[in-house]
């Protein structure tokens, strides 16, 4: 695209042969619009400006080629663009923008104010659009550049209004489609504000993996493994979490077809088929992806956002992805195997806390899910006839004889014997005496010697600072503590030895997937779960027979409990009778 070419309206012809649809859903799609309109105009600056998460205001202001004073009204007509000339330039547009539909859709549902120079012009000029209806056009001094001013959101049209989440909402909505924006152009510096305050400050950054090490954090982009592979025309590039740094969901598998952020099952599904085997079931890896293919290959006509794409060669695409991927991850280290915990290329306290963590999302996401289907299927079975007896085993009663698998433990007692589950079994304590602090109580906190640093997404970070009073009154302290970054001061005391960084993780993604919107009881009560299940001795760990002892007195300390938060059984225990009928002695 040449940058000085002139706004003209498509004719008929072409623009009826565009994806047509709404553009303007909430104030992230303005923001996404206006970025790339930004991006389009070759700024390598751009500062945006929200108030109340983008409903009252979006201001963006960028330092591109401008809009010449004859063309300024042209801009909010439909199907007006400087971008393509007919359908054939479809099949090599490297603009965001192609469609002309953007600021006619944005001006019909609000007010805008947007002054513009060019950078040749000596003067620039101020344009004033309502509802869609152009109110001024004059001259005025500006910098070179653009600035946009968006204001009253959907005024024209409360309905829709009033369907908008709540600031915090709409804000991170915002801040994921900069970010989104940001991985595909590293060299433009963006600068954005709310209510008057910086909440994101990109720099320059010299290649991608600088940019994505800013925007996806330090912890992924540090352990990450590159992905680097082209083949008959056809490029990848980028990086991936290396597996056992995972997530719940596929908010970090990001894709970039030819520069242009998409949104694909079809890509998810080929980068998960490559990370089968490796990460264990319902958890998701990050990945940054930049796939590039001669445009001939790929329609971005297909949906009015082009958040979607079409491949000439899906078969193409598809097994790049994966052999990519799966060579990646090869490359890091003979990982790939079924047996997540003797996995060689893990050692030592990597090795634990690896397999502590499948172990956690395994029985997360796949015992609670499943739970009358256990894989020791008859011992369930006799399992749960026990429970329903609810006999009350006094665990301190039962003589211990030893671990096995380093996981279980094993007891004998009056007539029978006892198998317990150390993790579950800890972890159920542990829910329970969180279960019961009573709400603020100092006592309950214990201060940490050394306040722990953790950094945080953007995104992520509104949210958690939305969530603090609800952290407080399950125990943990926090507190902002400079751009995107928390500190926490106190956590409970039945927690010793968490690991806080993954726990505020974790708890930070259940804020985000409640949407803030369920009860403060249910969100405690899961809160203290995951506070549990971080906080519990591990499977394959060593316990000693003074800890067993331990676990028992504690077990006996709370309500009477089979299970552990998330629904699997902590114990399972046999009668004579019950190990008479196993042998068929009866
Ligand atoms: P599209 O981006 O699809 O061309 P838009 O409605 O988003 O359509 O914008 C219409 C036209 O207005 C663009 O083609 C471009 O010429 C001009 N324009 C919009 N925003 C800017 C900007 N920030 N800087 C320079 N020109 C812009
Ligand atoms: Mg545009």
């Amino acid at each position: 695209m040449s940058l000085s070419r002139r706004i003209k309206i498509l004719d008929k012809g072409t623009s009826s042969r565009i994806a047509a649809g709404e553009v303007v859903e909430r104030p992230s799609s303005i923001v996404k619009e206006l970025v790339e309109n930004a991006l389009d105009a070759g700024a390598d600056y751009i500062e945006i400006e929200l108030e109340e998460g983008g409903k009252k205001s979006i201001k963006i202001i960028d330092n591109g080629e401008g809009i010449c004073k004859d063309d300024i009204a042209l801009a909010f007509e439909r199907h007006a663009t400087s971008k393509i000339d007919d359908i054939e330039d479809l099949f090599s547009v490297h603009s965001f923008g192609f469609r002309g539909e953007a600021l006619p859709s944005i001006a019909s549902i609000s007010r805008i104010e947007m002054l513009s120079k060019r950078r040749d012009a000596l003067h620039g000029s101020r344009i004033s659009v309502e509802g869609g209806e152009i109110r001024e056009i004059t001259e005025a001094g500006s910098p070179s550049g653009t600035s946009i001013h968006v204001k009253d959101i959907f005024y024209t049209t409360p309905v829709r209004r009033k369907f908008l989440k709540k600031d915090s909402t709409e804000q991170s909505h915002c801040l994921d489609c900069i970010t989104r924006l940001a991985l595909c152009n590293y060299n433009c510096r963006i600068k954005v504000s709310s209510n008057n305050r910086i909440i994101l400050n990109i720099p320059q950054a010299k290649d991608m993996r600088e940019r994505i090490s800013f925007t996806l954090g330090k912890d992924f982009a540090g352990n990450a493994l590159s992905v680097d592979n082209c083949r008959e025309g056809y490029s990848i590039k980028g990086l991936i979490s290396s597996p056992h740094v995972t997530k719940f969901n596929t908010r970090e598998m990001l894709y970039y077809i030819n520069w242009r952020y998409v949104r694909d099952s079809f890509l998810n599904h080929a980068v998960m088929t490559a990370y089968r085997g490796v990460i264990e079931a319902r958890k998701y890896p990050s990945v940054v992806l930049y796939v590039n293919v001669p445009t001939e290959d790929v329609d971005v006509n297909v949906h009015p956002t082009k958040s979607e794409v079409r491949f000439k060669n899906p078969r193409e695409v598809y097994s790049l992805l994966v052999d990519s991927v799966t060579d990646a991850l090869a490359k890091a280290g003979p990982v790939a195997g079924k047996d997540y915990f003797i996995a060689p290329s893990i050692s030592g306290e990597n090795k634990k806390n690896y397999a502590g963590r499948i172990e956690a999302a395994i029985k997360r996401y796949t015992i609670s899910h499943d739970k009358n289907r256990g894989t020791i299927g008859d011992t369930l079975q006799l399992f749960e006839r026990d429970d329903r007896r609810e006999e009350r085993i006094s665990f301190s009663s039962l003589r211990y004889l030893g671990q096995v698998n380093n996981t279980y433990l094993i007891f004998s007692k009056h007539e029978g014997m006892v198998i317990i589950d150390q993790h579950a079994a800890h972890e159920r304590v542990l829910y329970e005496r969180l279960k019961r602090l009573p709400p603020h109580s100092h006592d309950q906190m214990q201060k940490l010697l050394l306040p722990e640093i953790i950094e945080l997404q953007p995104g992520n970070y509104s949210v958690l600072i939305e969530n603090i009073p609800v952290l407080k009154s399950a125990g943990i302290e926090a507190e902002p503590y400079g751009e995107n970054t928390i500190i926490i001061k106190s956590v409970p005391v039945a927690l010793s030895d968490v690991d806080l960084g993954a726990l505020i993780a974790d708890l930070t993604e259940e804020f985000s997937q409640t949407g803030r919107t369920g009860n403060l009881e249910a969100i405690k009560e899961k809160i203290y779960a995951l506070m549990a299940c971080k906080g519990a001795i591990k499977a394959r760990s060593r316990v000693t027979e003074e800890e067993a002892r331990q676990l028992c007195q504690d077990l006996d300390s709370i309500p009477f409990a089979a299970t552990c938060p998330h629904g699997r059984p902590l114990f399972v225990a046999f009668d004579t009778g019950d190990m008479e009928r196993m042998f068929k002695r009866r």
